[in-house]
């Protein structure tokens, strides 16, 4: 989803671009009774939430680059083999690795009560014993923007810019702006620390975590999410006029290089110059919960689909690709290592699922040209599973983002995000959030996706890439 966050923080003077663009409504183009069949016959689909089930429950949370993430590969290598994929392996790169710490907070006066949060990554630390300042109250990203650097210097920085659930997800791109750069932004004027509303649309006390970037040059700071619910409670504090102090105890700390990993599998095609389809999500996940929403499911939603195709006793035209990427949360270091491994080679479609297991509502592509009407098929056989289909998009994902780069042709599938970011990135991403229904829907999509784009007679790409 990166392009699109990116998109906002570019636009931040701008009102978000509208991203419901209508399309005429797409040909209708007869159904391949064999596409029919594999698509019905995965809405009773039970590898996908087997395989959650399993990453979940085996492996639990698996943090970039340590020691846990390294199991989960180990796990998914003999999984995919097991399933019975072709070439599985991982490929391993290096990368910096953060680990948490220590995270207490309490406002000291003129209210003393504990605070619940929790600690960004790449946040900086505290002095053991903790730091107690000030807190500048800014219930926006854009009043803290316009605040004067005396506002700022020499205090922790409190930032609301509440997030609305959106069906599209794109409020986590509005209002996440506070997070992705607002510490680095605190730190370069003279704040001592950031702490921010979770970027979230829950009310409980379940912070929620996620990468924060200081640029070069810029030491980090100490940097946290409060719980909506503390949010609130900072904000009603403010509200009564007296200066507001806080003590903050942040002891993450940068561990250095270590080894991350992508995990491949394919099913292969019969028709090696026709290309690649690489689809996947990744393996990577949060260290506060199991990441079973992210990104459990979007691992095991693509892998079903392809064994689907794999099993379905026809070998595809087109290579199915299923890369699990290492290390997405923190920065996307499986995406370039994989651009950088596999650039060279033809892939004629990229898709990623990253936006955790809910129905499937919307598809989008930038098949165009000569595959245009491969979308056109696309459109009629997902019609069943409720799916609409619009223009615009293709090619949404930060573990795809540097593939599509290079013009290769993007499809989205869009799950509702209504609640996906009411558990999004906090310790209540479990197994529980995921609905076996709404799975099951999501494997009958990216099967017919693939039954219909692997084995296409039409040249797909390369695509005119628009900038986001
Ligand atoms: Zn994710
Ligand atoms: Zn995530």
């Amino acid at each position: 989803m990166t392009n699109r966050f990116l998109a906002a923080i570019l636009a931040l003077a701008l009102p978000f671009p509208a991203l419901a663009q209508r399309a005429a409504p797409p040909v209708p183009a007869p159904v391949d009774p064999a596409v029919a069949a594999l698509r019905d016959a995965a809405l009773k689909d039970d590898v996908a939430y087997d395989i959650v089930e399993g990453l979940t429950t085996e492996v639990g949370q698996r943090l970039a680059g340590t020691e846990a993430e390294a199991r989960a590969r180990t796990w998914a290598v003999a999984k995919l083999k097991a399933l019975g994929f072709q070439n599985v392996r991982s490929e391993p790169y290096r990368m910096p690795v953060w680990v948490r710490g220590e995270e207490r907070a309490e406002i000291v006066s003129p209210f003393p009560q504990k605070l619940v949060l929790t600690a960004l990554g790449n946040s900086g630390a505290t002095p053991d014993a903790g730091l107690t300042a000030e807190v500048a109250v800014f219930k926006t990203f854009g009043e803290f923007m316009n605040a004067p650097d005396s506002a700022i210097k020499g205090r922790i920085v409190y930032v609301g810019n509440a997030m609305a659930p959106t069906q599209d997800g794109s409020s986590y791109g509005q209002s996440g702006v506070a997070r992705f750069v607002g510490p680095g932004i605190a730190a370069r004027r003279g704040a001592l620390a950031m702490v921010i509303r979770s970027i979230g649309t829950d009310t409980h006390r379940t912070p929620h975590t996620g990468v924060t970037n200081f640029p070069e040059g810029v030491k980090p700071i100490p940097a946290a999410a409060l719980s909506v619910p503390d949010a609130k409670l900072i904000e009603a504090m403010a509200a009564r006029g007296k200066p507001l102090t806080m003590k903050l105890v942040l002891t993450p700390r940068q561990i250095g290089e270590r080894e991350s990993g992508n995990v491949i599998a394919e099913v292969p095609g019969s028709d090696p110059a026709a290309g690649i389809v690489l689809v996947g999500g990744h393996l990577d996940s949060w260290d506060l919960a199991t990441g079973a929403i992210d990104d459990a499911s979007g691992v095991a939603i693509t892998a079903a689909a392809a064994k689907r195709i794999m099993d379905s006793g026809r070998r595809p035209r087109r290579t199915i690709r299923v890369v699990w990427f290492g290390s997405e949360e923190v920065g996307g270091f499986g995406a370039r290592d994989y651009a950088r491994r596999h650039g060279a080679e033809r892939h004629v479609v990229a898709a990623e699922s990253d936006l955790g297991a809910d129905r499937v509502w919307r598809f989008q592509s930038s098949l165009e040209g000569s595959a245009a009407p491969v979308a056109g098929r696309l459109a009629s056989a997902l019609v069943p599973l409720g799916i609409v289909h619009t223009d615009g998009g293709g090619g949404d994902g930060a573990d795809i983002g540097p593939i599509v780069a290079t013009g290769v042709a993007g499809i989205d599938f869009n799950q509702s995000a209504l609640r996906y970011f009411d558990t999004h990135h906090t310790a209540d991403d479990t197994l529980d959030r995921v609905d076996p229904e709404m799975l099951r829907q999501n494997v009958a999509a990216w099967t017919t996706m693939l039954a219909i784009v692997a084995d296409a007679p039409e040249e797909i790409g390369p695509v005119a890439r628009k900038s986001h």
